[in-house]
Protein backbone atom coordinates (compact mmCIF):
# COMPACT_ATOMS: atom_id res chain seq x y z
CA UNK A 1 0.00 0.00 0.00
CA UNK A 2 0.92 3.40 -0.58
CA UNK A 3 2.55 5.55 2.50
CA UNK A 4 2.17 9.16 2.39
CA UNK A 5 4.24 11.20 -0.35
CA UNK A 6 5.08 14.05 1.85
CA UNK A 7 6.49 11.61 4.85
CA UNK A 8 8.50 9.37 2.48
CA UNK A 9 10.63 12.81 1.66
CA UNK A 10 11.77 12.45 5.24
CA UNK A 11 15.12 10.90 6.46
CA UNK A 12 15.12 10.30 10.14
CA UNK A 13 16.98 13.34 12.13
CA UNK A 14 20.77 12.83 11.84
CA UNK A 15 22.23 14.29 15.00
CA UNK A 16 18.95 11.90 16.56
CA UNK A 17 20.27 8.96 14.58
CA UNK A 18 23.96 9.40 15.16
CA UNK A 19 23.99 9.66 19.05
CA UNK A 20 22.05 6.32 19.11
CA UNK A 21 24.56 4.68 17.28
CA UNK A 22 27.03 6.18 19.18
CA UNK A 23 25.50 5.03 22.20
CA UNK A 24 25.45 1.16 21.16
CA UNK A 25 28.58 1.36 19.93
CA UNK A 26 29.16 2.04 23.66
CA UNK A 27 26.43 -0.25 25.30
CA UNK A 28 28.94 -3.02 23.48
CA UNK A 29 31.67 -1.98 25.61
CA UNK A 30 33.44 0.53 23.89
CA UNK A 31 35.21 4.26 24.97
CA UNK A 32 33.39 6.54 22.66
CA UNK A 33 34.03 10.31 22.29
CA UNK A 34 30.65 11.20 21.71
CA UNK A 35 30.10 14.76 20.34
CA UNK A 36 27.13 14.13 18.36
CA UNK A 37 24.00 15.28 20.11
CA UNK A 38 23.10 18.76 21.28
CA UNK A 39 22.93 18.20 25.11
CA UNK A 40 24.32 19.44 27.96
CA UNK A 41 26.25 16.37 29.99
CA UNK A 42 25.06 18.20 33.54
CA UNK A 43 22.07 16.88 34.99
CA UNK A 44 19.25 19.08 35.78
CA UNK A 45 19.42 20.96 39.20
CA UNK A 46 18.22 19.36 42.35
CA UNK A 47 15.42 21.55 43.23
CA UNK A 48 13.93 21.45 40.20
CA UNK A 49 13.86 17.44 40.31
CA UNK A 50 12.26 18.04 44.03
CA UNK A 51 9.47 20.37 42.45
CA UNK A 52 8.55 17.08 40.04
CA UNK A 53 8.80 14.32 42.97
CA UNK A 54 6.75 16.32 45.47
CA UNK A 55 3.82 17.08 42.67
CA UNK A 56 3.99 13.34 41.86
CA UNK A 57 3.97 12.13 45.20
CA UNK A 58 0.67 14.77 45.67
CA UNK A 59 -0.77 12.35 43.50
CA UNK A 60 -0.43 15.55 40.69
CA UNK A 61 -0.66 12.20 37.57
CA UNK A 62 -3.74 13.62 35.81
CA UNK A 63 -3.85 15.12 32.34
CA UNK A 64 -3.39 19.18 32.84
CA UNK A 65 -4.83 21.46 30.57
CA UNK A 66 -3.70 22.20 26.93
CA UNK A 67 -1.82 24.79 26.27
CA UNK A 68 0.09 25.24 29.51
CA UNK A 69 -1.23 25.33 32.83
CA UNK A 70 -1.68 29.35 34.74
CA UNK A 71 1.38 28.94 36.48
CA UNK A 72 3.24 28.25 33.72
CA UNK A 73 2.32 30.43 31.76
CA UNK A 74 2.45 33.61 34.23
CA UNK A 75 6.16 32.33 34.71
CA UNK A 76 7.05 32.53 30.80
CA UNK A 77 4.97 36.13 30.33
CA UNK A 78 7.50 36.94 33.63
CA UNK A 79 10.48 35.44 31.90
CA UNK A 80 10.30 37.33 28.31
CA UNK A 81 9.89 40.55 30.32
CA UNK A 82 12.61 40.17 32.60
CA UNK A 83 15.24 38.26 30.27
CA UNK A 84 14.00 39.65 27.04
CA UNK A 85 11.91 42.70 27.33
CA UNK A 86 9.24 41.63 25.80
CA UNK A 87 5.72 42.07 26.15
CA UNK A 88 3.09 39.35 25.95
CA UNK A 89 -0.41 37.77 27.45
CA UNK A 90 -0.90 34.57 29.05
CA UNK A 91 -3.23 33.59 26.31
CA UNK A 92 -0.42 34.48 23.81
CA UNK A 93 2.01 31.42 25.42
CA UNK A 94 1.74 27.99 24.47
CA UNK A 95 3.30 24.50 26.04
CA UNK A 96 4.90 22.06 24.30
CA UNK A 97 6.42 18.40 24.01
CA UNK A 98 9.83 20.01 23.65
CA UNK A 99 10.66 23.08 21.21
CA UNK A 100 10.65 20.34 18.86
CA UNK A 101 7.09 19.88 18.86
CA UNK A 102 6.39 23.24 19.27
CA UNK A 103 8.40 24.02 15.66
CA UNK A 104 6.50 21.44 14.26
CA UNK A 105 2.89 22.27 15.01
CA UNK A 106 3.79 26.02 14.22
CA UNK A 107 4.82 24.81 10.58
CA UNK A 108 1.68 22.79 10.55
CA UNK A 109 -0.43 26.48 11.52
CA UNK A 110 1.42 28.32 9.40
CA UNK A 111 1.94 27.02 5.98
CA UNK A 112 0.13 25.91 2.75
CA UNK A 113 0.62 23.54 0.07
CA UNK A 114 3.91 25.15 -1.76
CA UNK A 115 4.44 27.99 0.89
CA UNK A 116 8.05 28.41 1.27
CA UNK A 117 10.36 28.88 4.30
CA UNK A 118 13.67 30.42 4.13
CA UNK A 119 15.66 28.58 6.33
CA UNK A 120 19.61 29.99 6.33
CA UNK A 121 22.21 27.12 6.12
CA UNK A 122 23.60 25.81 8.24
CA UNK A 123 20.27 25.10 10.00
CA UNK A 124 19.05 22.88 12.85
CA UNK A 125 17.85 19.43 11.12
CA UNK A 126 14.99 19.53 12.35
CA UNK A 127 13.54 22.58 10.40
CA UNK A 128 13.52 21.99 6.65
CA UNK A 129 12.11 18.21 7.85
CA UNK A 130 9.27 19.41 9.52
CA UNK A 131 8.31 21.77 7.02
CA UNK A 132 8.35 19.28 4.24
CA UNK A 133 6.14 17.16 6.41
CA UNK A 134 3.68 20.17 7.12
CA UNK A 135 3.73 20.45 3.17
CA UNK A 136 5.82 24.06 2.69
CA UNK A 137 8.60 24.11 0.72
CA UNK A 138 12.43 24.87 2.70
CA UNK A 139 13.97 27.23 0.90
CA UNK A 140 17.63 27.49 1.75
CA UNK A 141 19.80 30.06 1.49
CA UNK A 142 22.95 28.69 0.99
CA UNK A 143 26.06 29.86 3.60
CA UNK A 144 28.80 31.24 1.64
CA UNK A 145 32.53 30.15 1.17
CA UNK A 146 34.28 32.57 3.74
CA UNK A 147 33.22 31.80 7.41
CA UNK A 148 31.71 35.29 7.57
CA UNK A 149 29.12 34.22 5.25
CA UNK A 150 27.23 32.44 7.86
CA UNK A 151 26.17 35.50 9.06
CA UNK A 152 22.40 36.40 7.26
CA UNK A 153 22.30 39.50 5.72
CA UNK A 154 18.82 41.43 4.18
CA UNK A 155 20.68 41.31 0.52
CA UNK A 156 20.48 37.15 0.82
CA UNK A 157 17.05 37.73 2.29
CA UNK A 158 16.22 39.64 -0.27
CA UNK A 159 17.75 37.38 -2.76
CA UNK A 160 16.04 33.86 -1.91
CA UNK A 161 12.44 35.51 -0.95
CA UNK A 162 10.09 34.92 -3.81
CA UNK A 163 5.85 36.16 -3.71
CA UNK A 164 5.71 32.58 -1.89
CA UNK A 165 7.52 33.15 0.98
CA UNK A 166 6.05 33.05 4.35
CA UNK A 167 8.22 32.49 6.75
CA UNK A 168 11.94 32.69 7.63
CA UNK A 169 13.49 30.93 10.57
CA UNK A 170 16.19 32.66 12.68
CA UNK A 171 18.62 30.48 15.38
CA UNK A 172 20.47 32.67 17.49
CA UNK A 173 22.57 31.52 19.22
CA UNK A 174 22.67 29.05 16.71
CA UNK A 175 23.08 25.73 16.00
CA UNK A 176 25.18 24.19 14.49
CA UNK A 177 27.59 27.29 13.80
CA UNK A 178 27.91 28.90 17.50
CA UNK A 179 27.30 31.82 15.83
CA UNK A 180 25.12 34.65 17.53
CA UNK A 181 23.96 37.70 15.27
CA UNK A 182 24.73 40.72 17.19
CA UNK A 183 22.65 43.60 17.73
CA UNK A 184 22.94 46.13 14.93
CA UNK A 185 22.74 42.78 12.29
CA UNK A 186 19.58 41.96 14.00
CA UNK A 187 18.19 45.29 13.94
CA UNK A 188 19.36 45.91 10.38
CA UNK A 189 17.45 41.85 9.17
CA UNK A 190 14.09 43.78 11.34
CA UNK A 191 13.71 46.51 9.92
CA UNK A 192 14.19 45.17 6.46
CA UNK A 193 11.75 42.48 7.71
CA UNK A 194 9.13 44.68 9.19
CA UNK A 195 7.10 46.17 5.77
CA UNK A 196 7.48 42.14 4.74
CA UNK A 197 4.25 40.19 5.04
CA UNK A 198 6.50 36.80 6.72
CA UNK A 199 6.52 35.41 10.36
CA UNK A 200 9.69 35.48 11.45
CA UNK A 201 10.17 32.10 13.46
CA UNK A 202 12.91 33.26 16.08
CA UNK A 203 14.22 29.92 17.53
CA UNK A 204 16.19 31.36 21.02
CA UNK A 205 16.41 27.89 22.65
CA UNK A 206 20.73 28.74 23.55
CA UNK A 207 19.63 32.59 25.01
CA UNK A 208 21.34 31.48 27.81
CA UNK A 209 24.62 29.90 26.00
CA UNK A 210 25.82 33.40 24.92
CA UNK A 211 29.76 33.86 25.71
CA UNK A 212 31.26 37.06 23.36
CA UNK A 213 28.00 38.00 22.62
CA UNK A 214 24.72 39.56 24.33
CA UNK A 215 21.43 37.79 23.19
CA UNK A 216 18.98 39.74 21.94
CA UNK A 217 15.28 38.95 20.56
CA UNK A 218 14.47 40.72 17.62
CA UNK A 219 11.01 42.40 18.42
CA UNK A 220 12.66 43.78 21.46
CA UNK A 221 15.21 45.65 18.85
CA UNK A 222 12.44 46.20 16.44
CA UNK A 223 8.89 46.35 18.04
CA UNK A 224 7.02 46.66 14.69
CA UNK A 225 7.76 43.27 14.20
CA UNK A 226 5.67 42.30 16.92
CA UNK A 227 2.53 40.75 15.14
CA UNK A 228 4.82 38.54 12.80
CA UNK A 229 7.23 37.72 15.78
CA UNK A 230 6.78 33.95 16.85
CA UNK A 231 9.12 33.14 19.72
CA UNK A 232 10.04 29.56 20.13
CA UNK A 233 11.93 28.14 23.46
CA UNK A 234 12.51 25.42 25.31
CA UNK A 235 14.01 24.07 28.62
CA UNK A 236 15.96 21.57 27.13
CA UNK A 237 19.28 23.43 26.85
CA UNK A 238 19.55 26.66 29.15
CA UNK A 239 18.28 24.51 32.40
CA UNK A 240 19.65 20.89 31.08
CA UNK A 241 16.38 19.55 30.81
CA UNK A 242 16.32 17.54 27.60
CA UNK A 243 14.77 14.64 29.05
CA UNK A 244 11.75 16.42 30.27
CA UNK A 245 10.52 17.43 26.93
CA UNK A 246 9.52 21.08 27.46
CA UNK A 247 9.21 24.21 25.10
CA UNK A 248 7.13 27.16 24.47
CA UNK A 249 5.41 29.41 22.04
CA UNK A 250 5.09 33.22 22.66
CA UNK A 251 2.72 34.17 19.68
CA UNK A 252 0.43 36.39 18.41
CA UNK A 253 -3.26 35.23 19.49
CA UNK A 254 -4.26 33.74 15.87
CA UNK A 255 -1.28 31.53 15.84
CA UNK A 256 -1.00 30.69 19.27
CA UNK A 257 -4.65 29.60 19.31
CA UNK A 258 -3.94 27.43 16.77
CA UNK A 259 -1.10 25.82 18.26
CA UNK A 260 -3.14 25.06 21.02
CA UNK A 261 -5.63 23.51 18.78
CA UNK A 262 -3.01 21.03 17.57
CA UNK A 263 -1.93 20.25 20.91
CA UNK A 264 -5.26 19.29 22.05
CA UNK A 265 -5.44 16.71 18.95
CA UNK A 266 -2.13 15.18 19.27
CA UNK A 267 -0.40 15.17 22.67
CA UNK A 268 -2.70 16.94 24.76
CA UNK A 269 -0.90 18.48 27.18
CA UNK A 270 2.51 18.24 29.63
CA UNK A 271 2.44 15.68 32.54
CA UNK A 272 1.89 18.16 35.21
CA UNK A 273 4.48 17.03 37.49
CA UNK A 274 7.01 18.19 34.67
CA UNK A 275 5.41 21.12 33.81
CA UNK A 276 5.44 22.20 37.50
CA UNK A 277 9.14 21.73 37.85
CA UNK A 278 9.60 23.46 34.56
CA UNK A 279 7.89 26.39 36.17
CA UNK A 280 10.10 26.63 38.85
CA UNK A 281 13.31 27.15 36.80
CA UNK A 282 11.72 29.56 34.82
CA UNK A 283 10.97 31.51 37.51
CA UNK A 284 14.59 31.06 39.03
CA UNK A 285 16.02 31.70 35.38
CA UNK A 286 19.68 31.89 34.17
CA UNK A 287 20.96 31.98 38.05
CA UNK A 288 19.85 28.01 38.68
CA UNK A 289 22.17 26.85 36.58
CA UNK A 290 25.30 28.64 38.38
CA UNK A 291 28.54 28.35 37.12
CA UNK A 292 27.69 25.81 34.44
CA UNK A 293 27.54 28.29 31.64
CA UNK A 294 30.93 29.53 32.72
CA UNK A 295 32.07 25.75 32.49
CA UNK A 296 30.73 25.81 28.72
CA UNK A 297 32.69 28.57 27.58
CA UNK A 298 35.76 27.29 28.76
CA UNK A 299 35.12 23.92 26.98
CA UNK A 300 34.61 26.10 24.47
CA UNK A 301 37.66 28.02 24.48
CA UNK A 302 39.57 24.33 24.67
CA UNK A 303 37.95 23.52 21.73
CA UNK A 304 38.72 26.38 19.86
CA UNK A 305 42.42 26.93 21.26
CA UNK A 306 43.02 23.06 19.82
CA UNK A 307 41.39 23.79 16.74
CA UNK A 308 43.00 26.89 15.76
CA UNK A 309 46.42 24.91 15.85
CA UNK A 310 45.94 22.37 13.26
CA UNK A 311 46.36 24.84 9.53
CA UNK A 312 44.45 22.27 7.71
CA UNK A 313 41.32 23.06 9.37
CA UNK A 314 39.20 25.81 10.43
CA UNK A 315 36.24 26.86 12.04
CA UNK A 316 33.08 29.36 12.22
CA UNK A 317 33.91 31.28 15.26
CA UNK A 318 31.81 30.23 18.02
CA UNK A 319 30.33 32.53 20.09
CA UNK A 320 27.20 30.81 21.94
CA UNK A 321 25.21 27.25 22.25
CA UNK A 322 27.75 24.74 22.63
CA UNK A 323 28.95 23.89 19.27
CA UNK A 324 31.99 24.33 16.85
CA UNK A 325 31.46 23.69 13.29
CA UNK A 326 34.62 22.83 12.05
CA UNK A 327 35.88 23.31 8.64
CA UNK A 328 37.36 20.09 7.25
CA UNK A 329 37.19 20.90 3.60
CA UNK A 330 41.04 21.92 3.24
CA UNK A 331 41.74 18.36 5.21
CA UNK A 332 39.81 16.33 2.96
CA UNK A 333 40.45 18.44 -0.41
CA UNK A 334 44.34 17.01 0.46
CA UNK A 335 43.38 13.46 0.41
CA UNK A 336 43.13 10.88 -2.13
CA UNK A 337 40.12 9.13 -0.87
CA UNK A 338 38.14 12.12 -0.36
CA UNK A 339 35.88 15.19 -2.01
CA UNK A 340 36.03 18.31 -0.03
CA UNK A 341 32.59 17.85 0.53
CA UNK A 342 32.55 14.41 2.09
CA UNK A 343 32.10 14.84 5.77
CA UNK A 344 29.78 12.24 5.68
CA UNK A 345 31.62 9.49 4.98
CA UNK A 346 34.53 11.00 6.85
CA UNK A 347 32.05 10.46 10.03
CA UNK A 348 31.49 7.23 9.45
CA UNK A 349 35.29 6.72 9.16
CA UNK A 350 35.79 8.81 12.72
CA UNK A 351 33.17 6.90 14.33
CA UNK A 352 34.38 3.45 13.34
CA UNK A 353 38.17 3.38 13.58
CA UNK A 354 38.27 6.29 16.45
CA UNK A 355 35.12 6.03 18.19
CA UNK A 356 34.64 9.50 18.04
CA UNK A 357 30.72 10.70 16.85
CA UNK A 358 30.31 13.79 15.00
CA UNK A 359 27.39 14.92 13.09
CA UNK A 360 28.69 15.61 9.43
CA UNK A 361 27.75 19.24 7.85
CA UNK A 362 25.47 17.39 5.52
CA UNK A 363 22.90 17.33 7.83
CA UNK A 364 22.84 20.91 8.45
CA UNK A 365 23.16 22.18 4.55
CA UNK A 366 26.66 22.30 4.38
CA UNK A 367 29.02 19.57 3.59
CA UNK A 368 32.53 19.29 4.03
CA UNK A 369 32.18 20.77 8.26
CA UNK A 370 31.64 18.35 11.07
CA UNK A 371 29.56 19.65 14.29
CA UNK A 372 31.10 19.44 17.60
CA UNK A 373 28.99 19.11 20.75
CA UNK A 374 31.43 20.74 23.25
CA UNK A 375 29.27 19.87 26.40
CA UNK A 376 31.36 17.13 27.67
CA UNK A 377 33.84 16.79 29.80
CA UNK A 378 37.21 18.04 29.76
CA UNK A 379 39.26 15.04 29.28
CA UNK A 380 36.78 13.55 26.89
CA UNK A 381 36.94 16.62 24.88
CA UNK A 382 40.87 16.85 24.41
CA UNK A 383 40.83 13.07 23.78
CA UNK A 384 38.56 13.12 21.31
CA UNK A 385 39.88 16.31 19.29
CA UNK A 386 43.34 14.34 19.51
CA UNK A 387 41.75 10.99 18.26
CA UNK A 388 39.63 13.91 15.34
CA UNK A 389 43.42 14.35 14.70
CA UNK A 390 45.24 11.40 14.44
CA UNK A 391 42.00 10.56 11.90
CA UNK A 392 42.73 13.49 9.68
CA UNK A 393 46.17 12.65 9.42
CA UNK A 394 45.80 9.48 8.93
CA UNK A 395 43.64 10.11 5.38
CA UNK A 396 46.43 12.34 4.21
N1 LIG B 1 15.86 24.23 18.18
C1 LIG B 1 17.16 24.00 18.10
C2 LIG B 1 18.02 25.00 17.40
C3 LIG B 1 17.74 22.87 18.66
O1 LIG B 1 19.03 22.65 18.58
C4 LIG B 1 16.89 21.93 19.30
C5 LIG B 1 17.54 20.69 19.80
N2 LIG B 1 16.98 19.91 20.61
C6 LIG B 1 15.52 22.22 19.37
C7 LIG B 1 15.03 23.36 18.80
C8 LIG B 1 14.53 21.31 20.02
O2 LIG B 1 14.74 21.18 21.38
P1 LIG B 1 13.74 20.44 22.36
O3 LIG B 1 12.73 19.72 21.52
O4 LIG B 1 14.58 19.52 23.15
O5 LIG B 1 13.11 21.51 23.19
N1 LIG C 1 18.88 19.69 19.03
C1 LIG C 1 19.85 18.71 19.42
C2 LIG C 1 20.85 18.52 18.31
O1 LIG C 1 20.88 19.28 17.37
C3 LIG C 1 19.22 17.45 19.95
C4 LIG C 1 18.84 16.39 18.96
C5 LIG C 1 17.75 16.85 18.07
O2 LIG C 1 16.64 17.02 18.57
O3 LIG C 1 18.05 17.04 16.90
O4 LIG C 1 21.66 17.65 18.40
Amino acid sequence: MILSKRISQLQPSPTVALNNKAKELAASGETVFNFAVGEPDFTTHPDIVQVAVDALQAGRTKYGPAGGSPAFKKAVVEKLKRDNNLEFTTDEIVVGVGAKEILFHLFLALLNEGDEVLVPAPYWVSYTAQIIAAGGKPVVIPMGDDHDAARLTPEMLEEYATEKTKAVVLTSPNNPAGYIIKKDELTALGQYMENKDWWIISDEIYEYMSYTAEHHSIAALVPGLKDKYLLVNGMSKGFAMTGWRVGYLAAPKPVSKMVKTLQTQSSTCLPPFVEEAATEAIKRGKSLMGDKIKVLEERKNIAAELINSWEDVSMIPPEGAFYVFIDIRKALEASNDYQATESLKFSSFLLENYHVAMVPGEAFGVPGFLRLSYAVANEKLIEGLNRLRQALDKIK
